[in-house]
């Protein structure tokens, strides 16, 4: 199909092409030359070189750092409904190898790592709950339902308007809207073989975080016979996972999420585990895990998955001092030859970064770290190669000697 429709069009100045002809999706407003007062904000655009070739097409807005995300770089290609099918084909595509009879909940559509700036889609079983973080994939709100729709023959679409980082874009926040279908109140979903119940509407994101899922898995290969303190266990899935790998496991839960806690209570029922040999506390983590050093508790595994500590890059420093404040606090409570796994899932410190923190917390306490398996994002949270901080999460299992 030929373009015949026109977009407007903005400049860049010279030489800032380079970074998205090697595939990076954001314009800085300090790269533009001019943009015409006529485009509306959230509306879409053609970028071209300080020389007049087209670069690429996208959204704009004024109102935030990033002026433009990019959505294609094909001049032929506009943005329709075809245009969001191709991109949700080939995003199934890249799953393909997900075995969905053990595991039906997955990310079906991870923002720029699939070329679809702003639009997150997390798949459970039947359903869609969908988040859009930005104004020009608000507008293009109905291209979106209609293209899942017709791709995925889902059976109900929910969007999920509460996520903070809506309001720079200059977007409401709000309840969640079934955009189509039927939304049940919890849907049941599986993950490798274990079942989760997920509250779609008040569920935190989305209801789930998918993105642990391999971490998940991984886990069970420390936790046989153990004592496991899962920190930050939102509604249980790592919990579920190690009390399911043997009987004799005894799992402690600490999140300071009541709602999230009674849901970690139910996927223990759900999954055939006995409520009374297995502890739920409702509390914030560092609190916890201070009350357990004094009280001298011991743990043979300890999991650390907390929220992101940076939003952004003037939080860095601050994350770092959390990261390694938290990571000495849970390595206090191990005995000798203990596995730690600790995640940090700020975008903004890297893989290096964290690591480096680890080591200073084992150094302070005078412990020595052997590395098992280190993990960032799964297949279903695809990394745009040409932006590092898609690749936001990092997961480590330490083996945590004297
Ligand atoms: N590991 C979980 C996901 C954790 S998300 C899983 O596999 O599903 C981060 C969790 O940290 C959320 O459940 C949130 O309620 C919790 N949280 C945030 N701040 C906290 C704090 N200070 N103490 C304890 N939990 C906290």
């Amino acid at each position: 199909m030929s373009a015949s429709i026109h977009y407007p069009t903005a400049s860049l100045r010279p030489h800032k092409e380079e970074q998205l002809l090697k595939g990076h999706l954001w314009v800085f407003s300090g790269a533009l030359q001019q943009v015409p007062k006529w485009v509306q904000p959230g509306g879409l655009l053609d970028l071209k070189d300080a020389r007049g070739q087209f670069i690429a097409r996208g959204y704009y807005n004024n109102r935030t750092d990033i002026a433009i995300r990019i959505l294609t770089r094909n001049s032929d290609e506009l943005i329709d409904v075809d245009f969001f099918r191709k991109r949700i084909r080939h995003a199934m595509e890249v799953r393909v190898s997900l075995n969905t009879e053990q595991t039906n909940a997955y990310r079906l559509v991870n923002a720029e790592g699939d070329g679809l700036p702003g639009l997150i889609v997390d798949r459970y079983a039947d359903i869609m709950v969908v988040q859009i973080h930005t104004l020009g994939m608000e507008q293009l709100r109905p291209l979106v339902v209609e293209a899942l729709v017709a791709e995925t023959g889902t059976k109900g679409v929910l969007i999920r308007n509460d996520n903070q980082s809506r309001r720079r874009e200059g977007l409401y926040l709000g309840h969640p809207v079934v955009a189509f279908g039927e939304v049940p109140e919890k849907v049941e979903m599986i993950e490798n073989g274990i079942r989760f119940l997920v509250d779609p509407y008040e569920g935190q994101k989305t209801g789930f975080f998918l993105d642990q899922r391999d971490n998940r898995e991984t886990l069970r290969r420390y936790v046989q016979g153990k004592r496991v303190l899962n920190c930050f266990s939102y509604t249980g899935g790592f919990s579920v996972y190690a009390a399911k790998t043997s009987k004799v496991n005894r799992v402690t839960s600490v999140d300071i999420s009541e709602p999230a806690m009674e849901q970690a209570r139910e996927n223990f029922v759900l999954n055939g585990l006995d409520l009374d040999l297995h502890e739920f506390v409702v509390q914030d983590a560092f609190e916890y895990l201070e009350q357990a050093r004094r009280d001298k508790e011991k743990f043979e595994v300890v999991v650390l998955d907390p929220p992101a500590f940076a939003k952004n890059k003037n939080s860095f420093e601050q994350a770092l001092l959390a990261y390694e404040r938290l990571n000495m606090l849970g390595m206090q409570l191990l005995r000798p030859g203990g596995v730690l796994m600790t995640s940090s899932c700020s975008g903004v410190v890297s893989m290096k970064d964290f690591m480096e923190t680890v080591t200073k917390a084992a150094e302070k306490l005078k412990l020595s770290l052997q590395v098992y398996d280190k993990y960032t994002n799964a297949l279903d949270h695809p990394i745009n190669k040409a932006m590092p901080e898609t690749a936001y999460l990092k997961t480590v299992f330490y083996r945590v000697g004297a």
